[in-house]
């Protein structure tokens, strides 16, 4: 190992907020973790001074808190609350501060529209594709797919003018249909959306796990079929290569691509067991960074053993890596995945290498 010459400013300005794991789905791949703990008025309440006094001290002109679940409309009078709350601290008028929902789109009524809407909120939803290949996963708790909803749904955003995005877990049921998952948001009206590999969480999320060479097949004919589409006249993005391509140009704002990624450095997440984590895929009790009534100011949190570790590893070069010649682009990979596959923070996972490697070479070709 040996040291890089860079080091990264622990200056989150990405906070996730996870209120409960309430959901009225069960995916498959789910990776919240069933529990009766939610975020009381109390932590709501100091999340947003601890977020409003960030803001103030360090002159932020721009934050984004995202609400994560479960499926956080099922918690929309906390979420409204924490609104409220900034709002009365930060001036509303001041627009530092960007919303975003991440939602499983199936109980979004005309209220919820409306709103959404007064509050300028971001809708991300989740959607693996066409009906067979959604539900096939993502079910409801009945055991009914969710796909029908969601569509009706995204069909009232659009018409009330909200452009949702969506995001697609790239799994077993979809890594060779990404063409018909693509034409299928076009159908409904979706012009942006991101593929994501699923990552092996629990048992069922196992079964459905990809390898490199089907994500790099995946990410491919999603690029084949963009082009297509931007042929007919149809411009549609997909974020993941977006954010690759930046990241070949040498700046990338996505958090994952960051040289190291950006959980506990750009992120933080306050999760329902009312403490702070890095990132919403490393909830895990040796990443805990601190419990939410312990802090009194963000700042103190660089001083964590988990932040210390997280930005140290950044300093971090392994033997691969040096001798690679994608080092100038490549972060390392996701901390989750290498904690999946039970290696230390600093290793190199094959998985992200393999994937890295041929789509970066694929990139480059077109
Ligand atoms: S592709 Fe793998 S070996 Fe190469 S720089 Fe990235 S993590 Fe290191
Ligand atoms: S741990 Fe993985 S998911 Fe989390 S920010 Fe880093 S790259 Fe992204």
């Amino acid at each position: 190992m040996r040291e890089r010459k860079m080091r990264r400013e622990f200056l989150p300005k990405l906070f996730i907020i996870k209120i409960s794991n309430k959901c009225n789905m069960r995916c498959a791949y789910c990776y919240s973790k069933r529990s009766n703990k939610e975020l009381s008025e109390g932590a709501l309440e100091h999340i947003a001074e601890l977020i409003a006094s960030w803001i103030r001290k360090r002159k932020l002109k721009k934050v984004k808190i995202g609400f994560l679940g479960g499926e956080p409309l099922l918690d929309r009078d906390k979420i409204e609350f924490i609104i409220t709350k900034l709002n009365s601290i930060i001036n509303k008028n001041e627009k530092v501060i960007e919303y975003a929902i991440q939602t499983n789109g199936t109980i979004i009524t005309k209220e919820i529209i409306e709103w959404i809407k007064e509050r300028k909120i971001k809708i991300g939803i989740s959607l693996d594709g066409p009906k067979e290949i959604n539900d096939a996963a993502r079910k409801l708790v009945d055991g009914e797919g969710s796909y029908e909803l969601v569509r009706k749904n995204i069909r009232k955003l659009i018409e009330a003018e909200i452009e949702p995005k969506i995001i697609t877990v790239i799994n077993k049921n979809n890594w060779n249909k990404v063409r018909e998952v693509i034409n299928n948001f076009i159908e409904l009206g979706i012009m942006e959306f991101r593929l994501n590999p699923i990552l092996p969480v629990n048992s069922e999320a196992k079964k459905l796990e990809i390898t490199p060479e089907q994500y790099y097949q995946a990410m491919k004919e999603a690029v084949e079929t963009l082009i297509e589409l931007r042929m007919k006249g149809i411009k549609t993005i997909e974020r993941t290569m977006l954010s690759y391509i930046s990241m070949l140009k040498g700046k990338t704002n996505n958090i994952c691509l960051r040289k190291p990624c950006g959980a506990g450095i750009d992120m933080l997440v306050f999760n329902n067991d009312e403490a702070v984590y890095p990132c919403d895929m490393i909830i895990r009790e040796e990443f805990r960074i601190a419990w939410i009534n312990e802090i009194s100011d963000l700042s103190e949190l660089e001083r964590s053993r988990t932040i210390v570790k997280l930005v140290n590893n950044g300093e971090k070069i392994s033997e691969e890596c040096r001798n690679c010649i994608y080092a100038a682009y490549c972060n390392g990979g996701c901390l989750a995945r290498k904690i999946l596959e039970k290696k230390e923070m600093d290793e190199i996972s094959e998985w992200h290498c393999e994937f890295m490697q041929k789509y970066i070479n694929y990139l480059l070709t077109i």
